[in-house]
């Protein structure tokens, strides 16, 4: 009788720490079964376990020390050559955001370009959502796995802590906010995006606030800060404070640096800041007029 490897509940379980640590898709064409016996040719290759050792390797003495089995290498995949990101790629999409005029154009320039290697991994360009010209501004990180599926900023459970917070001063997505991140495109597995990365989306999304002209930006989450505020200083010294961000074309916006919605989700004992955070916003609204 076949036994399956995992009983169900274990397999779950398996399959929810997966996701949990970012790993929510293969890669490869195929799934690899790293617990599968190497192939019999490798088997034969190996020397038998009772032969004893070979002259150079010493062994365990006991004699029933497991043998290591090896997990059969992975299939190669074939990738196009990716060309070595550089600081001229970042200075190409300023150069290009430059000349955009309006925010259909910048998104146009963002989808057609081809600088930036997270666009060959991500599924969708993932652009903007929300009302373009709405008084705030968010500044998120960059798309997970559900904005790179449905191709817009926001959408996944971070989105929705974020929706649920705004909406608790009055504020929509549909009405009031403008959406984007510093990212256009998914880095693999969620990982930091590389400076590189952010160097040369930053340049169109600095480009972004330029052509939005929001009242205010409100930048969630240490990275979009770091980037956006040229900064080293972390998020939590800096959440909840004023400060101005300054715009190629010499335009100041207010700034709010705030916590990450995702962080919100694993520390909610920091909702009570992200609060305050939220209060400051729209004491500021209302003393721009906006609200
Ligand atoms: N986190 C971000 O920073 N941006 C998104 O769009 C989604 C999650």
């Amino acid at each position: 009788m076949t036994e399956a490897a995992f009983a169900p509940q274990d397999a779950a379980a398996l399959l929810r720490w997966y996701v949990d640590h970012g790993i929510d898709e293969t890669i490869g064409e195929e799934a690899i079964d790293r617990f599968a016996l190497p192939p019999p040719a490798a088997v034969a290759a190996a020397p038998a376990a009772t032969a004893g050792p070979a002259a150079s390797t010493p062994v365990a003495s006991s004699p029933t020390a497991p043998t290591p089995i090896r997990a059969p290498a992975a299939p190669a995949v074939v990738r196009a050559p990716v060309p070595l990101e550089s600081p001229q790629l970042a200075e190409d999409a300023r150069e290009v955001s430059r000349r955009a005029t309006t925010i259909a154009e910048l998104e146009e320039a963002v989808r057609a370009f081809e600088g930036c290697a997270l666009k060959r991994t991500a599924k969708n360009t993932v652009f903007a959502d929300g009302v373009a010209g709405a008084p705030v501004m968010i500044v998120g990180e960059a798309p997970g796995a559900d904005e790179d599926r449905l191709g817009k900023p926001f959408v996944g459970v971070s989105g929705q802590l974020m929706d649920r917070m705004f909406a608790a001063i009055g504020m929509s997505r549909e009405r009031d906010v403008y959406i984007t991140n510093i990212l256009f495109w998914r880095p693999p597995g969620n990982r930091t995006p590389t400076l590189s990365e952010q160097a040369i989306c930053l340049a169109f999304t600095r480009r972004h606030i330029e052509l939005a002209k929001p009242k205010i930006v409100v930048l969630a989450g240490g990275t979009a800060v770091k980037a956006v505020l040229n900064t080293a200083e972390g998020i939590t010294r800096l959440r909840g404070k004023w400060t101005t961000l300054t715009l190629d074309d010499g335009s100041e916006v207010p700034a709010l640096p705030t916590f990450h919605p995702a962080y919100l989700l694993r520390t909610p004992a920091s909702k009570r800041q992200s609060w305050a955070d939220l209060l400051s916003l729209d004491k500021r609204l209302k003393e721009l007029g906006v609200r």
